[in-house]
């Protein structure tokens, strides 16, 4: 079945497309900047590439480009748009209403935008991204595959902020997580893999990327996961400060004289691993800055490993164990020095490495020894894939 994967932001559009049962990438591509200047169109196909400037005033000019592409006889895939069975959007913020992904109706339109909480510019450009494909290809299936879903199964004692009760009754104010299309993956697959049971074992999976994130997941349900109301909280990552004393941001505010809006930026955009080290964002230069002896960018790497054990020790108390430990994303799938660093602070509780498996990039991997109590496993994450099987599912139950 082949499923059109659609992640629409303000001024781009990615898309895939997916070949759900046979789990295969049959064409990706990007048009950026729209509605800017220097609008530009990216596109790949095994042999065929098109890296070019195209006029894109709007989501539907990009989207008219994609359609075109893949009908291309040259560069395209299909024959006809009627090969394609579905379409499945990302969609970021499902709010407390969406636990499962939904077929694309006025009321789902509607539920999207009040979702939108504390993302209401993700929502409005994912419902932009929508409302464009369905007048481009009408009567095909639409599919919203929401980033906060697989969150709704955490308790209300892991979602809930110690903060004024009205802010949750009055505003939904509480912790969402993000990225679930990601652990969804990662879940799926390490249930495969998995030697205990997959209905009951205690998984915690680390995206280590630009974004990083953590998720305590019992039998395939999240019980916790690191990222809150918004993406800013849990560790630091490439340029969010992660979790601070909340004392922080008016102090900020106040020494600098900045306003709430030019706080939120410091702390989403020129802290973490940049922030501390004053190199880069990208774990690839702070290592090789490291390796020079640079202080800060050592600093970085060590906070960046702390924190993350401390937030897999605190996940290890809430499942009452760990059964399996995924490592995903670029960090995640290719730093085996963060791997290792990660693994020997948890030695307590029974993790061991081969040091020869753990030289693995960006493959599937198992890299607990045979005598570790905890399965180590890397599981490269595809979250394109996740919302294309997601969407097929839902056309399933629903026969669309
Ligand atoms: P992602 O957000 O998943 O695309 O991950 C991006 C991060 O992964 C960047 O900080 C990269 O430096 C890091 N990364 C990618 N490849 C490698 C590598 N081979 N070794 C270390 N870090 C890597």
């Amino acid at each position: 079945m082949l499923i059109l994967v659609i992640n629409s932001g303000s001024s781009s559009l990615k898309f895939q497309l997916i070949d759900s049962e046979k789990k295969q990438m049959l064409v990706k591509g990007l048009c950026e900047r729209i509605g800017i200047e220097e609008p530009f169109f990216d596109y790949e196909n095994g042999g065929c590439s098109i890296h070019e400037p195209r006029q894109m005033d709007t989501h539907k000019d990009a989207v008219h480009i994609l359609l075109e592409t893949l009908l291309d006889p040259e560069c395209g895939v299909i024959g006809s748009l009627d090969e394609i069975a579905a379409v499945g959007h990302r969609v970021v913020h499902g709010g407390p209403h969406f636990s499962h992904p939904a077929l694309v109706t006025e009321e789902t339109k509607e539920a999207i935008l009040k979702s939108s909480g504390w993302c209401p510019l993700h929502n409005q450009a994912n419902l932009t991204g929508i409302e464009v494909l369905e007048k481009a290809m009408p009567g095909v299936p639409q599919v919203a595959v929401f980033d906060t879903a697989f969150h709704q199964t955490m308790p209300p004692e892991a979602y809930m902020y110690g903060i004024p009760y009205e802010y949750f009754e009055k505003f939904d104010m509480r912790r969402y997580g993000f990225h679930g299309t990601s652990h969804e993956f990662v879940t799926r697959r390490a249930a495969e893999m998995t030697k205990h049971d997959p209905a009951s074992f205690r998984l915690i999976t680390c995206h280590l990327g630009n974004g990083s994130f953590f998720a305590a997941i019992k039998g395939g349900r999240c019980l916790d996961t690191s990222m809150g109301l918004t993406p800013l909280e849990g560790i630091m990552m490439g340029t969010r400060c992660g979790s601070i004393d909340p004392a922080i941001p008016p102090f900020i505010g106040k020494l600098g004289n900045c306003t709430p809006d030019e706080v939120d930026d410091i702390l989403n955009k020129k802290s973490g691993m940049l922030g501390i080290s004053g190199v880069s964002m990208d774990f690839r230069d702070i290592q090789a800055a490291a390796a020079e002896g640079n202080e800060r960018a050592r600093l970085a790497v060590k906070m960046f490993c702390y924190q993350a054990i401390k937030i897999i020790g605190s996940y290890i108390a809430a499942l009452g164990g760990l059964d399996t430990l995924v490592f995903t994303a670029g960090v995640g799938e290719n730093d085996e020095m963060i791997r290792k660093s990660i693994c020997d602070g948890l030695a307590y509780s029974g993790i061991e490495i081969d040091q020869e498996r753990n030289l693995i990039r960006r493959k599937e991997a198992i890299l607990s020894t045979e005598d570790s109590a905890v399965e180590v496993f890397v599981i490269p994450t595809n979250e394109e894939l996740s919302i294309a099987v997601q969407t097929a599912e839902v056309l399933k139950k629903t026969d669309a």
